[in-house]
């Protein structure tokens, strides 16, 4: 068994095309990504010397529409990973129908041990390299692991410097006084708390006293957590990298997350300390994966005790754990369907910023909540109708909208 992110992204697809009836030239299509650029990026660092440091940007497919995926800066980056998650996004894009293909973009570096200067001349030196292969009509980045709303405005800034006018419609996830929309920073997890409602209504559990256990308190964990605590959700575990804690009586992600602003995680004073690597043990209603790639194994699959797995982050579940979670009768909301109301609410962004009208969070809200329902229906409907589970029928329905856009268009000459 593989641990190659991009190998299981592609044994995954072996698996989906199983079930649809696609011609082997169109799978070989699908595999490959269009586009690869790799980069090395010289920074002149705060000590006068200079670093280099590696870059990459991947655009899987564009017959729905220009790439789209976010960019991540982190020390473990490799170009399988970018090339597994930019092929996720082009699945994820098609799967809430939105008119978007998938790429992504990494550099490898440890966004927390470089300055800030270090780390706008970086990412503006990577940008410049970029240009020729991003656009509002190309390929349009956002935030990812250790990327933010400040890395997206240098990044359209130098984009707009280079064109000679403003263009907000090269990234989403600005900041809101520069184009980004309302709603945008929580999306993702508000997309996923709408999937994790709409399971409770197939699954008839009610709301009420149900318990969460969430991995990974970044952008997407912590405002999942928040979300759920408002709607009366009791978080009972919660993790990050520097540990994990669990509370029977509850943590508030408030308290923690103005708690972590100075201190780490694991000393949070109103919760006990536990094992990381028993975190997944924690007996709750519902899991939240939402940190890194490759958490969830054939060695813990079996130790999980959640009736819902919701898969915050991008790839938290290995393949082969997957027939052990099957076998628990554990419901899982895959990756591209729970954590898809990210780049929904990049969508509206990318409206939002090419048309110059800009959206009340209520509407982004509610327009967000209406495609995650519709999402979540279809996949669920179909894995009904096909017998499948719920990873595979989101998968299924995905790459048949994709092939199907690919068969129209037709190859060029
Ligand atoms: N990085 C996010 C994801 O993995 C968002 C991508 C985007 O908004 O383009 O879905």
């Amino acid at each position: 068994m593989t641990d190659n992110v991009w190998e299981m992204t592609l044994e995954r697809l072996d698996d989906t095309v199983s079930v649809l009836d696609l011609k082997p030239g169109t799978v070989k299509y699908l595999k490959e990504p269009r586009k690869i650029l790799e980069i090395s990026i010289p920074v002149k660092m705060d000590d006068g010397d200079i670093e280099i440091f590696k870059g990459y940007r991947v655009q899987h497919n564009t017959n729905r529409g220009p790439a789209k995926g976010g960019i991540r800066y982190h020390q473990d980056v490799t170009l399988d990973e970018i090339k597994a998650l930019s092929m996720l996004m082009t699945w994820k894009c098609s799967l809430v129908n939105i008119p978007f293909g998938g790429a992504k973009g990494g550099i490898i570096v440890d966004p927390y041990k470089v300055s800030k200067r270090e780390l706008e001349k970086l990412t503006r030196r990577y940008t410049y390299e970029l240009l020729p292969f991003i656009g509002p009509e190309k390929d349009i980045p956002a935030p990812d692991v250790g990327t933010n709303a400040q890395i997206m405005a240098w990044i359209m800034d130098t984009y707009s410097i280079a064109k000679g006018y403003m263009v907000p419609g090269v990234v989403t996830g600005k900041p809101i006084s520069l184009g980004g929309s309302q709603g945008r920073e929580e999306a993702t997890s508000r997309g996923a708390v709408y999937t994790i409602l709409s399971a409770l209504k197939v699954l008839g559990i009610t709301t009420s006293n149900l318990t969460v256990a969430v991995q990974g308190f970044g952008n997407v964990g912590s405002h999942a957590a928040k979300i759920l605590y408002d709607l009366g959700f009791k978080i009972i575990a919660l993790s990050d990298v520097t540990g994990a804690i669990q509370s029977k009586n509850g943590i508030d992600p408030y308290k923690l997350s103005d708690f972590i602003r100075t201190k780490p995680l694991v000393d949070y004073p109103d919760a006990e300390k536990m094992d990381p690597l028993k975190f997944f043990e924690t007996k709750c209603d519902i899991l939240i994966p939402a940190a890194l790639e490759n958490q969830i194994t054939a060695k813990n699959a079996s130790t999980i005790k959640a009736k819902i797995i919701a898969e915050g982050a991008n790839a938290p579940t290995t393949p082969d754990a997957d027939p052990i979670l099957k076998d628990n009768n554990i419901f899982i909301i895959p990756d591209v369907l729970c954590n898809s109301g990210g780049v929904t609410v990049s969508y509206f962004e990318w409206v939002q910023g090419n048309d110059a009208y800009f959206w009340s969070k209520r509407k982004v809200n509610l327009q967000l909540r209406d495609i995650m329902e519709k999402a979540f229906y279809e996949v669920y409907d179909f894995s009904k109708d096909r017998k499948l589970d719920m990873r595979n029928a989101a998968l299924a329905l995905a790459v048949s909208r994709v092939a199907e856009a690919m068969r129209i268009r037709g190859i060029y000459p």
